[in-house]
């Protein structure tokens, strides 16, 4: 076998022509969303108010197996991938380690995230279907980042609900938004029913991901020719993310690697869910097995801490209900640098998985998390986003277990963006007064309480 290269690249025509749906191979479906007032299993054609058809569609199908990726999609692909799977020659050297660390990058386009890759998805189904825009929020700007590039090459209005500390914090994500021509509200706002509703139950509120949804929801339903759109969480994402996993498992499979564990920072779950999804559908269907691991911020740990039903997606108790590994819709999660990673559910197919023993969980500290991020920067160029960083802290804690027992181990990682945007959160770092803050189980307990009784 060749030597392994620093940086493994596909060709064009190795980008995978179609979306691979883990769902279809799993025996345990993900639980089916519900309509929060009546409780009863929503159908494709409930979804359609809210999302558009065909994502609808996507979100409700268990068994179709392969997507097609439209033509317009793969175009835009094109642009920014494939991804490169980079073997971390410089990390394992500085770590001493015998193990091999491969991590999938996806941080090389402007939105410098992963999460570009089921935004142009959305914005085609949106601009297929005829819409005038779409509206979505945001936590910490990437997701808002990815729809603005993603409607400003379809031609369509783009409306971000952006969480009202991120939008504080993040002004130049902001304004990166604003120039792919999104308009951006900070969230709660005045401008919302749902938004003037948790300003009075909250009073001075830092907003929270599920509070900007609400407000989200509202603005498609109640505007003509809109829909709204989701960054994670949903089925239809994790089947468009499934676009990492398939080129990372077409790079080792070029040079006859197998990987031995693979590591995925999860917040709401799609970077996770799209990067395993075909590993994992080899372990379902017996073929192969991995050590799966899921990794998220203590300050936030849904699949660690929380309880498996169903909920509220967002606090205003708009959106339709999932069941999912929940912290209760109700969870304010610390002013958290982890942006990304601050939502109180997690995706249901990620939820099943990991209920289902297929995944494991693991929750890490903020200011480890950082020295993780600072330790990878150093040799291996790459400034990591801060939820990157989760997946980061954990494969170096196991090349340096495998530096004791020395096994040979192949460590694969998602890095799924940059940290350009994120230098506030890395300047409390460096002047050493970054916090680690962990909810209580009496708060957990609160917030759970909170759940729908189903
Ligand atoms: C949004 C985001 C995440 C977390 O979202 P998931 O849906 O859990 O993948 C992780 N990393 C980066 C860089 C992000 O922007």
């Amino acid at each position: 076998m060749a030597e392994i290269p620093y940086k493994i690249y596909l060709s064009e025509n190795e980008i995978p022509s179609a979306w691979y749906n883990v769902r279809a191979d799993m025996k345990n479906k993900p639980a089916p969303l519900l309509n929060p007032g009546t409780g009863e299993v929503l159908k494709a054609s409930d979804l359609y108010p809210i999302f558009c058809e065909e994502l609808s569609n996507q979100e409700v199908d268990n068994d179709t197996k392969w997507f097609d990726v439209p033509g317009e999609i793969l175009d835009f692909y094109k642009m920014y991938r494939p991804a490169p799977l980079v073997r971390a020659y410089c990390l394992e050297k500085a770590l001493g380690t015998p193990a091999h660390i491969y991590y999938k990058f996806e941080g090389n386009n402007t939105s410098g995230s992963h999460k570009l890759n089921s935004a142009i998805a959305q914005a085609y189904y949106a601009k297929k279907q005829g819409l005038k825009g779409v509206t979505t929020e945001t936590g910490a700007g990437q997701w808002g980042t990815a729809l603005s590039m993603a409607t400003a090459y379809f031609g369509l209005d783009c409306q971000v609900y952006m969480v009202k500390v991120s939008y504080e914090q993040k002004p130049f994500r902001r304004e990166v938004m604003r120039t792919y021509g999104a308009s951006v509200t900070p969230s709660p706002s005045m401008s919302t029913n749902v938004g003037r509703k948790i300003n009075e139950e909250f009073p001075g509120t830092n907003g929270s991901l599920g509070c900007a949804i609400s407000e989200a929801v509202e603005a498609a339903t109640s505007q003509e020719g809109y829909r709204y759109v989701l960054g994670s969480v949903l089925n239809q994402v994790l089947l468009h993310q499934s676009v990492i996993g398939l080129e990372t498992k077409a790079a080792l499979d070029k040079y006859g690697i197998k990987a031995d564990m693979i590591i995925g920072c999860a917040g709401g779950g799609s970077n996770l869910g799209g990067l395993i999804s075909p590993f994992a559908g080899e372990m379902l269907r017996g073929e192969a097995s991995y050590d799966i691991v899921a990794v998220e911020p203590a300050s936030c740990p849904s699949l660690t801490r929380g309880s498996y039903v169903y909920d509220f997606a967002d606090t205003g108790k708009v959106c339709p209900l999932a069941k999912m590994y929940t912290l209760g819709s109700s969870f304010m999660p610390a002013p958290n640098h982890a942006g990304g990673l601050r939502y109180h559910g997690m995706s249901p197919v990620v939820s099943q998985l990991y209920d289902d023993g297929i995944i494991r969980a693991v929750s890490v500290k903020q200011t480890e998390v950082f020295e993780a991020a600072t330790k990878f920067a150093r040799v291996e160029g790459i400034l990591p986003a801060p939820e990157s960083s989760h997946a980061i802290k954990v494969a170096i804690d196991e090349a340096l277990r495998c530096k004791e027992t020395g096994e040979a181990k192949n460590i694969v990682f998602g890095l799924t963006g940059t940290g350009y945007f994120d230098l506030v959160a890395y300047q409390k770092f460096n002047d050493g007064v970054m916090e680690d803050y962990i909810p209580t189980d009496e708060e957990i307990a609160k917030s759970l309480a909170s759940c729908p009784k189903v």
